[in-house]
């Protein structure tokens, strides 16, 4: 076995109160292309120029379709064995807590409950004026841009570029983080800082930090088990590993 693996193993088998970050790498081997991966191309827009509050009230039915087109890709994917694995951790240790970037929903679709999804959900919409939010089920939204029941434009109920997070979220992210003794980060490059940010304040107060991606990133430095592998291979091997 891998020695950072064993390492992890070893950790986990002491660990009470574990959180799990997971960045757009984590659902790659369910088939949906990160953002910045030489395959991260999304039908030739720069996620910068339509995931933003400009691009929306400049052209709401443009964004919309960029969404919609999204949403039925991440519709037909399925979680993956490394999905299921987290799901399982959330039954496995006493305090459990999976702080995503994802907003795809393939973590709750694959059993998470103790769950902060801290970009949204690409499945739920919210109204511009009264901030109703509403699921948009699985069918084919074919009258875009979408209303709300009051008339007002609804928006992808997501935090887009330069927008601020929702800040009960944050919070209760740091709340749990304050006590956690061992943190994951899968598959994020670092580059949205938030996350990040998150995971350093975890290491301050004390938790290792497992950084869990093919790639070295920048905040890798700070971490202190490095696994090089995919999401799905590596949670898979631990968790054998652990059983
Ligand atoms: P990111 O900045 O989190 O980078 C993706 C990281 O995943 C890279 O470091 C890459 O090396 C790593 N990676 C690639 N394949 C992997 C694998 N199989 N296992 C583990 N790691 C792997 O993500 P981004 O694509 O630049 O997007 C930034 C933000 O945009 C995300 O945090 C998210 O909010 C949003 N986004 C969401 C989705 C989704 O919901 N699935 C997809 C794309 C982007």
């Amino acid at each position: 076995m891998n020695s950072q693996i064993s390492k992890l193993v070893e950790a986990a088998q002491k660990a009470r109160n574990v959180a799990v970050i997971t960045g757009a790498g984590m659902s790659r081997e369910s088939g949906i292309p990160t953002f910045r991966g030489p395959d991260g191309l999304w039908k030739n827009f720069r996620p910068e120029e339509l995931a933003t509050p400009e691009a929306f009230q400049k052209d709401p039915a443009l964004v919309w379709e960029w969404y919609e087109w999204r949403r039925q890709i991440v519709l037909k994917a399925e979680p993956h064995e490394g999905h299921r694995v987290i799901a399982a951790m959330e039954k496995f240790f006493p305090e459990f807590l999976l702080i995503t970037q994802n907003v795809d929903g393939l973590h709750p679709r694959a059993g998470n409950r103790k769950l902060i999804e801290i970009h949204g959900s690409i499945n739920r919409a919210r109204c511009t004026k009264c901030a109703t939010r509403f699921e948009l089920g699985s069918r084919v939204l074919s009258e875009l841009p979408l209303r709300c029941d009051c008339g007002a434009l609804a928006r992808p109920d997501v935090v887009w570029f330069g927008e601020s997070y929702d800040s009960n979220l944050l919070s209760a992210s740091l709340d749990f983080l304050g006590s956690a003794d061992l943190v994951w980060v899968v598959g994020s490059s670092g580059m949205v800082s938030v996350p990040v940010y998150l995971a350093a304040q975890a290491r301050e107060n004390g938790a290792l930090l497992v950084d869990l991606n093919p790639e070295e990133a920048e905040f890798s430095r700070y971490c202190d088990i490095k696994i090089r592998g995919t999401a799905g291979q590596v949670l898979s091997e631990f968790w054998k590993a652990l059983q």
